[in-house]
Parts: C-alpha cells; sequence; structure tokens
C-alpha cells in the first residue's frame, strides 16, 4: 500500500475509541452497480494496460488478507482509543465523498461491483490514507487537519489511494516479489500446497511493507484523477494537492510523502491531465 509500511507501528503507537461501525457498503454497492451499468465512457486518461503478472497471485486471496489485515488494524485502533466513531463530522464527510466515487470505480476493476467498501478514520498526526486491496480505505486525522485538505483535495487523495486497489498495485507487486526466492514459498502455498490461514497471515505481512513503483505512483494519480472528476470533484484540486504535500514535506509525520515524493514533476503532470478529465467534471456537476 502507499503507506502501510508505516502504518503498523503507527496503528499501535496511535491512540482510540469507538467500536462498531465499520462502514458496511451495501448502499455503495447498489449505487456501484447502478452505475457501471450507465457508465461506459472511456478513461480520459491514459494509463494503459494492468500488469499480467499480478495474475499470479489469486485476488480472492488477496482480498481477502486485505480484510484480516484492515480488520486487525481497526481493532488495534480501538483498543487505543484511536478509533474516530462513525459519528464523526469527519469520518461522515469521507464516507459521503467515497459514495461519490465507489460508483465509478467498476470499469476500472469488474470485481470491484463486489468490493465491501469500508471507509475509517484514524486519530493520528500522521500524514496517511490508504486503500487496501477490495476496497478497504482508512485515513490518518492528521492528513485532514495539517494538510487543511478541502472535500476536492481529500477526494483526489482517495481516488489515488482506491485506483492503487482497482489497479491492483499490491497484487502486482506480490507477484513480482513471488518471482524472487522471498516470494516462491508464498506463491507455493496460493497455489494450493500450503494452509489457507497462512496465506493470508503471510499476504498480509506483506501488504504492511508493500512500496508501489513510481510508475504505480503516477498510474494512481491519474486514474484517481478521472475517478475524482467523475464524482463531480474540482480536477485542479489534484495540483493543489500536491502543492500543499510539498509544502508540508519538511513537518512531522510525513510517512506519506516518503512514499508519494511530491516534485515538479508530478505537479506538472497532473497540470496536463486536468483539462482531460475537466468535462467529466462539468457533466457530473451538472447531472
Ligand atoms: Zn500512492
Amino acid at each position: 500500500m502507499c503507506t502501510l509500511c508505516h502504518l503498523k507501528e503507527h496503528a499501535t503507537a496511535a491512540s482510540a475509541s469507538g467500536a462498531s461501525g465499520l462502514w458496511s457498503a451495501r448502499r455503495a454497492f447498489v449505487l456501484a452497480a447502478a452505475a457501471s451499468a450507465a457508465s461506459t465512457a472511456l478513461a480520459q486518461v491514459d494509463v494503459g494496460k494492468p500488469s499480467g503478472l499480478r495474475k499470479l497471485v489469486p485476488a480472492e486471496q488477496l482480498e481477502g488478507a486485505a480484510d484480516q489485515q484492515y480488520k486487525q488494524l481497526m481493532a488495534q485502533a480501538q483498543a487505543k482509543q484511536a478509533y474516530v466513531p462513525a459519528s464523526h463530522p469527519q469520518v461522515v464527510r469521507l464516507r459521503n465523498i467515497a459514495n461519490r466515487i465507489i460508483p465509478h470505480a467498476a470499469p476500472w476493476n469488474e470485481r470491484a461491483k463486489n468490493w465491501r467498501w469500508e471507509v475509517n478514520l484514524i486519530s493520528s498526526k500522521q500524514i496517511n490514507a490508504f486503500c487496501m486491496p477490495g476496497g478497504k480505505i482508512a485515513y490518518y486525522t492528521g492528513i485532514l487537519d495539517q494538510l487543511k485538505l478541502s472535500d476536492d483535495e481529500t477526494a483526489m487523495i482517495m481516488g489515488h489511494e482506491m485506483a492503487h486497489a482497482l489497479r491492483e498495485h499490491a497484487r502486482e507487486r506480490l507477484a513480482k516479489s513471488s518471482a524472487t526466492s522471498i516470494g516462491l514459498s508464498i506463491g507455493a502455498q496460493l497455489l494450493g500446497l500450503g494452509q489457507l490461514g497462512d496465506v493470508a497471515a503471510n499476504l498480509g505481512t506483506q501488504l504492511l511493507s508493500l512500496k508501489f513503483s513510481r510508475e504505480d505512483e503516477s498510474e494512481a494519480d491519474l486514474v484517481g484523477l478521472d475517478l475524482a472528476a467523475r464524482a463531480g470533484f474540482q480536477p485542479n484540486a489534484s495540483v493543489t494537492l500536491w502543492q500543499k504535500m510539498s509544502a508540508a514535506s519538511g513537518n512531522n509525520g510525513t510517512s506519506f510523502l516518503s512514499t508519494h515524493p511530491s516534485g515538479p514533476e508530478r505537479i506538472a503532470t497532473l497540470q496536463a491531465n486536468v483539462p482531460k478529465v475537466q468535462r467529466l467534471y462539468e457533466a457530473a456537476r451538472k447531472g
């Protein structure tokens, strides 16, 4: 994941409350099904085909492992009083933003129609957010508060993180690592030669230390921009978001920036792509 390598230590160190409230995405699922039937428009951004290598890792098992890992992280947050309850305005805000973007996810990945999307907020100064395979999203309060993000900018991060999951970047990374000696035993287990419980535990652990490539990051920027524009979020917010990230790079708690360097190149690429999705945004606003 984007910054999951930092998440584990953080989730353990953080403090929080609340229990129930993992988001049941039944409503989102209905919306997604309706939208994917209606939305046949081609992507406005050019990101090419997903890597065929990812098929070495079964999507069902990866999503199952992510689900377990996510549940554990949320349970840790609850135990540390760092789990922000569903009634909190920031959680309501995040879930509203997700509800607008999710209907546009399925054209990027058919499996997303059946994902049980969840969105949760963890109390922490860390600048961090992620979406695990299968649609398990988490934000840290630090990214909202320290960067003073508008709804449009928050949606750009969400689109970016969702894009990592939809384009199966974690699956691709794991498949590539399974071609190495480190991953071979896991690969064998995935092929049915090992214990299912071990497979999930191994994958979950690997998810925590994944780092995406620069290409994955660029792709997530563009797919996220497309998703957010279709949901009616202002495309130029992708530029202001990364400008804010860039300005925050000297602050504490910038684990997100260690995996998401915000240089002039990143911002220039987004600027060049904003006009491509402007019409999608305007159509969504009219709609
Ligand atoms: Zn990323």
